[in-house]
């Protein structure tokens, strides 16, 4: 009986750490999965980024569900290697157009192409990996920070993780932690704050070395201090990558090549920060509605 106890509990003990990290691996892949309609097409092809990766939006309309569209005749493009912001309202569509891009849906009528190819037209796994997402929220494993790190380039060296957490300016944070790189993260070990969690994923980013980069900015309120060292990392992973920024605030959206101005899910206003200021449309008054904020946070510390 005893002997038959032992493996039991051990199994039971396996199946509890199997579950934990198949749980970890669902909260992952569980966007990926949210659309299982999204197929390979017959002749799919890998991608190919010959022109540096130029992204472009072509009269595209989509909607979840067919009684509510949810972005109208979108049209737009990203030169290769250049910046474009998109900023809007709350629920204006921003994100969906992240998640057209990584291809977790098809549009409805129009088209999403990568250096002409269209996202239909070409496999999964190749799209997924010219693209690199840093989300608002990152998913971190059970593990070590360095596992975490390196997940975006399974095989890499520990010269490479460092020289990523460096870029992300989370390097000086990790090696003053007891255990340095082995100091286990996630929900059972170390708890990172928000801003921590997201230099992870642009360092797992940095390693993943992506031409096409997807830059969800965190919701939640940042002080000035953070706001400043992210939007400093966020030049650092654009440098020379095709960059779709979803802005929840204006202030890290100044430097963009382009910006993108989405109300109810039509592009209202397109330009740069400059032009649109000088244009006093929609993003001039959010311009402004947020600048008043910040002076009454001022006189409020
Ligand atoms: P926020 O700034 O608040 O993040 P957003 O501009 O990014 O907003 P989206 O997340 O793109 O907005 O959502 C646009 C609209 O689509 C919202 O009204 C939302 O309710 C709806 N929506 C988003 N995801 C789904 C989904 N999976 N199924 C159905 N409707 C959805």
């Amino acid at each position: 009986m005893i002997q038959l106890y032992i493996p039991l509990n051990f199994l039971g003990v396996i199946y509890r750490e199997i579950k934990q990290s198949l749980a970890d691996m669902e909260r992952l892949f569980g966007l990926l999965e949210q659309n299982k309609e999204v197929d390979d097409s017959p002749g799919a092809q890998p991608l190919h980024t010959t022109q540096g990766a130029r992204v472009a939006f072509s009269n595209v309309d989509f909607s979840y569900d067919p009684k509510r569209q949810i972005l109208f005749d979108v049209d737009f493009t990203i030169p290769a290697g250049t910046t474009t912001a998109v900023v809007g309202h709350s629920g204006s569509g921003k994100s969906t157009m992240s998640r057209l891009l990584f291809r977790f849906y098809d549009v409805n009528s129009g088209s999403i192409t990568i250096d002409g190819q269209d996202l239909r037209d070409v496999t999964q796994e190749s799209l997924r990996q010219a693209i690199g997402i840093v989300p608002q929220d990152t998913v971190l494993f059970n593990d070590t920070i360095e596992y975490n790190i390196a997940y975006g380039k399974p095989g890499a060296s520990k010269a490479e993780i460092v020289t990523a957490a460096r870029a992300a300016s989370i390097h000086e944070f990790i090696e003053s932690l007891p255990d340095g790189y082995s100091t286990m993260v996630g929900e059972r070990g170390l708890k990172l704050s928000g801003g921590e969690k997201q230099r992870v994923a642009i360092a797992r980013t940095l390693l993943k070395n992506p031409a096409i980069l997807i830059f969800d900015e965190a919701t939640s309120a940042l002080d000035s201090r953070a706001e400043q060292a992210i939007q400093a990392q966020l030049k650092e992973i654009a440098k020379n990558r095709t960059t779709l920024v979803i802005a929840h605030r204006l202030s890290t959206v100044a430097d963009a090549q382009q910006i993108l101005v989405l109300d109810h899910g039509k592009i209202v206003e397109r330009g740069t920060h400059q032009q649109l200021l000088a244009a006093e449309g929609m993003y001039a008054q959010m311009w402004e509605r947020q600048q008043a904020k910040k002076d009454e946070e001022l006189v409020e510390t």
